[in-house]
């Protein structure tokens, strides 16, 4: 981009999507003397300037001008009374507003005492705000970040309220070691578009929040909170946004605010692709043990919903945290074939391998019947399936003695009226209802211990798996 360095005896541009109202204050307070440069003809100051290769010396002298100009307001407060003290200081700004901020950005451990204005600024790189102290209101509202966000070892103090609204994230944002004890907003408008795409960027977007602009979600964005200290988790606060789960390992989310939330990867499906998926986010990330960690986010998750009243959400967590486990089971069951079995080992010591086998029937049990007890349409069609089909094709192939009904038993036994085979198809279901719902006919019988047997298993199956509907549906509805 060419880049005249001249001086334009006029007004510095500060950023299209910034309202003509908002740029009087920001002219006075921002560009103040800066001289002008021009960019395809529009003027600017340095720092407005959206040039990713202007001078940086000559931006970082401009931007460290403006913090110093703060700074000598706040020294000049310490010798007035407490009164006035606390009247002055609420007037006082650290005012980023619009600013442009070339490449890679560094915050040298800075403390902000005062109210930080980042509203509308533009990050055309990285940014780290590692190890600075937030004292006082820090507002990021309509800001972009083109790459990644550090607050390593931030500290945000009691009085601290962090506010994201509708922030454009592109990348990583990183609360490595932050600590919290403060407030944390992050709030998207609808359609929850703080962590998704624009199809036009840079458009009517700043201090204009009617015009919605069109979104994809993004695929790069990152939450992470990974070693932070948070003192009050119900200070941290999601609104009308779109959220991964595995954003909120390491932080136990039981206590955050979720209001409007959108979750991703939440729902079930047969292939089980949104938890390999969460799953193959955290690996990418190169996180350890990410089925340990993701499993307890999915329950801390759950318990959220669930305590506040979104039980359906609660639900989707628990199978997630389900389904985490069970490949966690497989992964103990491929390591056990891979390292301990061998034939002659299993020879030697059946029974203490067969104990050591990671397999868990209940489990699995659970999870074929009802989904976890979460799925209240599939343990239905369970229920339906083995009464209606399974039950009866045992029937049709075991031995009965089947006696006419209208006559009392000892009667048909003495004419001999009475057969003995298979059922029919239709008698097969009839039987299967019967034994279902516990009641015993005496017409019918089967004339083998496998007969018996197979009554038995279904006078145990059916109740258990009624149960486990009746749990499916009242989870749908309460705790
Ligand atoms: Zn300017």
């Amino acid at each position: 981009m060419a880049k005249n360095k001249m001086m334009v005896k006029n007004l510095c541009h500060v950023d299209s999507n910034v309202d003509e109202k908002w740029k009087i204050g920001i002219r006075e307070k921002v560009c103040g003397n800066f001289p002008l440069l021009e960019l395809e003809g529009i003027p600017y100051c340095i720092l407005h300037l959206p040039d990713n290769n202007k001078d940086n010396d000559e931006f970082n002298q401009a931007f460290n001008k403006l913090i110093e100009n703060t700074t000598k307001e706040l020294i000049k407060v310490e010798n007035v009374t407490e009164i006035e003290k606390e009247n002055l200081l609420s007037k006082l700004t650290f005012d980023f507003r619009a600013i442009c901020f070339p490449n890679r950005f560094r915050f040298n451990g800075q403390r902000f005492t005062v109210f930080t204005n980042f509203n509308g600024a533009k990050f055309l790189g990285d940014v780290l705000f590692n190890g600075v102290v937030f004292d006082a209101t820090i507002s990021f509202n309509s800001t972009e970040f083109n790459g990644d966000v550090e607050f390593r070892h931030t500290i945000f103090s009691e009085k601290s309220q962090l506010y994201f609204i509708q922030t454009d994230f592109e990348r990583r944002i990183d609360f490595y070691f932050a600590r919290f004890s403060g407030y944390l907003l992050f709030l998207g408008l609808q359609p929850r578009e703080i962590f998704v795409n624009k199809s036009s960027t840079f458009t009517q977007k700043v201090y204009s929040l009617d015009k919605r602009p069109q979104y994809k979600f993004k695929p790069n964005v990152i939450l992470d909170f990974q070693h932070c200290k948070v003192e009050q988790p119900n200070k941290i606060i999601f609104n009308s946004l779109n959220l991964y789960p595995n954003w909120f390992i390491d932080i136990n989310p039981k206590e955050i605010t979720f209001t409007d939330v959108w979750w991703e990867n939440i729902n079930n499906d047969f292939t089980k692709s949104n938890v390999k998926t969460e799953l193959r986010k955290l690996e990418e990330r190169g996180i350890r043990n990410s089925k340990q960690l993701f499993k307890i986010t999915c329950r801390q998750l759950a318990e959220n919903a669930e305590n506040n009243g979104r039980f359906e959400e609660a639900s989707s967590f628990r199978k997630l945290a389900f389904e985490t486990e069970r490949l966690e089971r497989k992964d103990k069951i491929n390591k056990w074939w891979r390292e301990e079995f061998t034939p002659l080992s299993f020879l030697m010591k059946s029974s203490e391998m067969i104990k050591k086998f990671p397999y868990d029937f209940a489990h699995f049990s659970y999870r074929w019947s009802s989904a976890y007890g979460e799925s209240w349409r599939w343990a239905t069609f369970v229920l339906l399936l083995v009464i209606f089909l399974v039950f009866p094709v045992i029937y049709i192939q075991t031995n009965f003695q089947s006696c006419p009904k209208e006559k009392p038993l000892s009667i048909s036994l003495g004419e001999k009226s009475c057969t003995t085979g298979g059922l029919p198809f239709g008698e097969a279901i009839i039987h299967s209802l019967t034994t279902a719902t516990l009641q015993n006919v005496e017409y019918r019988k089967p004339t083998t211990v496998w007969g018996e047997l197979w009554i038995i298993l279904e006078k145990i199956f059916a109740p258990l798996q009624t149960a486990l509907l009746a749990l499916a549906i009242r989870r749908k509805f309460m705790r």
